[in-house]
């Protein structure tokens, strides 16, 4: 057995970088860059009106409230360049600002004095003073050509995608999905939720879950099977696995020191190196780490439903920001809500919620059911409190680690559904 940070060392250690792989912009939402994005162009591209009134110049100086000006002409977003000869223009929000005009003042801000015969303003008074550069959106404020506006190991949000689009980059150098094989183990498993359940049976929860979170960090799930207690089955699918190109394997079930729980000797059997069995961690004692023959790497994680999950966000996704070149996920420090007992020499992963108390203070509340059976409260954390090896009565209020459930941030009350907005 090892402490957690021997072992998620040694899992940095085997990991090694994806390939990169370039796509439309229009599908790297959720990849992550493999290189910087260096703006090609000024954003906005050009100085352009950010309101609905009229474009001035002040090249004289400040023009004072209640000065009065010709118009002429009306400029609107993607009219082309135009040069007013110093007269004042209307013009409407993302309209180019006319050459030798250098201010705009909002509708709102003037009186209309005359109109043409057409209709359209000819003359205005000012009431308010207009200095230069007044509401106009100048050439390269958001973004200046040349500049990093992306970093190689960030993941691509609807905000990046927007950028990118406004940018006109058309595609983006991004981190190649592993290729993940899933093998749920045990003869107890029912995959299809239609079959009526035989005495002793129960259904595949695992498997779901991890295909649902090797998606969200953006692995690839190429094979996924459920074999029962036996060597032979199991080496079969693992085979199979790795045909269909599979870099790292997963299986949960079948690690600990029961009389069923085949998985290390079959691991020997076709000439793994196992890098570590057990950790000093609880939930997820018994999870292994090897390296197979032709250097894929494999978890054997424990069967229960929240040890797989904590072997998923303590150990798997870990690897795979490593092999994607994203930093590790950071963790917060916050008071515990009620006191807590532990068994000091393990750290311990607990299902937590974050919440704010009646003085709006961020706290972690370690939820009732930590059995590694209960999936229940799992669905009701929206975090995992770390608890460390030396710790063994925490008072309330003591300050622990929180980390998120899933490596997307932590979605406390008020800020997710059912906030209203
Ligand atoms: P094991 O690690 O194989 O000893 O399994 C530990 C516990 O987890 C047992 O109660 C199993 O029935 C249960 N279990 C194993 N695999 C799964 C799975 N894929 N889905 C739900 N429960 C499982
Ligand atoms: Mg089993």
């Amino acid at each position: 057995m090892i402490p957690y940070e021997e072992a998620i060392r040694r899992i940095i250690d085997a990991c090694e970088p994806l390939p990169s792989t370039l796509v439309d912009v229009d599908e790297a939402i959720d990849r992550v860059l493999t290189s910087d994005v260096v703006s090609a162009a000024d954003l906005p591209p050009f100085d352009n009106s950010a309101m609905d009134g009229f474009a001035l110049d002040t090249s004289a100086g400040v023009l004072p409230p209640g000065a009065e000006l010709t118009v002429a002409g009306s400029r609107a977003a993607g009219d082309m360049a135009h040069d007013a000869g110093g007269m004042s223009c209307e013009i409407m929000t993302g309209a180019r600002v006319p050459l030798g005009l250098d201010a705009v003042i909002p509708v709102e801000q003037v009186t209309v004095l005359d109109r043409t015969g057409q209709g359209e303003v000819s003359r205005i008074r000012l009431e308010s003073a207009v200095a230069a550069g007044a509401n106009i959106r100048r050439t390269g404020q958001d973004v200046r050509h040349g500049e990093v506006v992306l970093h190689a190991g960030q993941r691509l949000c609807p905000a990046s995608h927007m950028l990118l689009a406004a940018l006109g980059v058309p595609a983006v150098p991004v981190v190649a999905r592993v290729p993940v094989a899933v093998i749920t183990t045990g003869r107890e498993l029912v995959d299809d939720p239609a079959q009526v359940l035989a005495s002793g049976e129960i259904r595949n929860s695992n498997g779901p879950f991890l295909a649902d979170r090797l998606a969200e960090a953006d692995a690839a799930v190429v094979y996924r099977q459920t074999v029962g207690d036996d060597i032979a089955p199991f080496l079969e699918s693992l085979q199979q696995g790795i045909d269909r190109g599979a870099g790292v394997v997963i299986s949960t079930g079948a690690v600990s020191m029961g009389r069923h729980d085949f998985v290390p000797e079959a691991l020997r059997a076709v000439g793994a190196r196992v890098i570590f069995h057990k950790v000093a961690i609880r939930p997820g004692k018994p999870l292994l780490f090897a390296r197979l023959s032709d250097g894929q790497l494999f978890f054997g994680i424990p069967g229960n439903p929240v040890s797989a999950a904590v072997a998923m966000r303590f150990f798997v996704e870990p690897a795979l920001r490593a092999m994607q070149g994203r930093a590790p996920t950071s963790c917060l420090q916050l008071p515990l809500a009620r006191p807590l007992e532990t068994r000091a020499g393990f750290r311990y992963l607990l299902k937590a919620r974050v919440h704010l108390d009646s003085e709006y203070r961020l706290r972690v509340d370690v939820l009732d059911g930590q059995e590694s059976f209960r999936i229940r409260p799992l669905v009701a954390a929206n975090a995992w409190a770390i608890i460390p090896e030396d710790a063994s009565r925490l008072a309330a209020g003591t300050v622990v680690q929180v980390v998120d459930l899933d490596g997307r941030g932590i979605r406390i009350d008020g800020s997710g559904d059912g906030d209203g907005t």
